[in-house]
């Protein structure tokens, strides 16, 4: 009798400790190297890899995101280290910007023709972007990846700059874009470009306004036609990327997105829905510590900068509850997610801390998604703040 009921417990327990096995996957990270432009990479594969090699000793690293240099050999090289690691490489590939040098695409114009002011930020990153419904654009970077990147060993691609333009080009750049072949797209949706331009000049900011914000559902627009057009940015934006991502898995690569944190992504026409569901992953970009393009507190006050008599927006103080709240409102789309957090450090532009990443990687972590990115330069991290991932909790 005994024996029999020391069997029974024993297998209890093995049976818990089995399904919790399963349930509680191991959290891991990916890595985003940063070379610079297409051309010249700012860095040797020795040097990423020496960084690869510092930081996997750490924490377990699953893939790297690199780009978006054309050189082929350093790709190989890293190619070959990661893979006896086990580590996916995936190319860091910008969509609708930064295609200028490489690729003769048409540029996105706000809803009066006009192309908006860009943001440079340093070469290479000059935010200026493309239309995102003429089919040639998304062609030219398909032809792009085939004829440059498609025999250096890449295991898939992480799609950067997959929206319009935000309140870095004020009102013009998120009324946008407005080129005939979107106004055809926006017709097909219900939304008639003249009649928002018409409601936007007799309104004025408060076309901007909210009556409300919810921390899952994000802004509700006050008026009609404010929210119906961006209802119709997200789908057709959204909808582009989608077809793009969707191409390239059809060549066996995995997708990753980089997307605006959930509360600003409508303004730059993405729609988590849509994307979600054609993403291997997700990388809402949570950063707290940004003063440039996808920062949150810096594209928020933005926002509240262009459009001052916009009413209903409430002050957020972007500390850890407001990063727990974006992670929250990550929940319910079905891909793989894993928040992008900055480690890397430049006076004024991105002044992070130690204390920083290990509070922000420490609240993701404990959210339970499958992991965190260490964004968006690892090899402009600071030692102690490489050193600090470990000793995390
Ligand atoms: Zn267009």
């Amino acid at each position: 009798m005994p024996m029999k009921r020391f069997v029974f417990i024993f297998m209890c327990l093995l049976t818990i400790s089995a399904c919790k096995g399963a349930s509680e996957k191991e959290p891991s990270y990916i890595v985003q190297v940063s070379l610079g432009s297409w051309n010249s990479p700012d860095y040797t594969a020795e040097q990423v890899i020496g960084r690869i090699d510092t930081v996997s000793s750490l924490i377990p690293v699953r893939k790297v995101i690199i780009g978006w240099s054309l050189d082929k050999e350093l790709y190989l090289k890293l190619g070959d280290f990661l893979h006896s690691r086990n580590i996916d490489m995936l190319l860091w590939l910008p969509v609708f910007a930064e295609t200028e040098d490489v690729c003769d695409n048409s540029i996105a114009t706000d809803l009066w023709g006009e192309v908006p002011a860009n943001y440079d930020l340093t070469a290479g990153e000059g935010f200026r972007f493309n239309c995102p419904s003429d089919p040639l654009n998304a062609e030219n970077l398909i032809a792009l990846y085939d004829k440059c990147f498609s025999d250096c060993g890449f295991d898939g691609v992480f799609l950067d700059r997959i929206r319009t333009q935000s309140f870095v080009s004020g009102v013009s750049g998120v009324l946008n874009c407005g080129c005939p072949l979107c106004a055809g797209r926006f017709e097909e949706e219900g939304v008639d470009l003249d009649a928002v331009k018409a409601e936007w000049a007799s309104k004025g900011d408060s076309f901007f306004s909210v009556t409300g914000y919810d921390p899952v559902t994000g802004f509700e627009f006050e008026n009609p036609v404010a929210a119906a057009f961006f209802t119709a940015k997200g789908h057709i934006v959204s909808s582009s990327v989608a077809a793009i991502a969707d191409s390239l898995r059809s060549r066996g690569l995995q997708v990753g997105m980089d997307l605006y944190a959930p509360f600003m992504a409508p303004f730059v026409g993405q729609d988590y829905d849509i994307l979600s569901r054609h993403a291997d992953f997700i990388k809402p970009m949570l950063y707290r510590q940004t003063f440039a393009p996808a920062g949150m507190g810096f594209e928020y006050e933005l926002l509240l900068k262009a459009v001052p008599g916009a009413s209903g927006y409430p002050e957020f103080t972007v500390d850890a509850a407001f990063l727990e709240s974006q992670l929250k409102a990550m929940e319910p789309y079905p891909c793989e997610k894993y928040p992008g957090i900055e480690i890397n450090y430049r006076e004024s532009v991105v002044p992070t801390s130690p204390e920083y990443i290990k509070e922000s990687l420490g609240a993701v972590m404990k959210h339970g998604f499958e992991g965190a990115v260490l964004s968006w330069n690892i090899m402009e991290a600071p030692e102690a703040h490489i050193s600090c991932l470990k000793d995390r909790d």
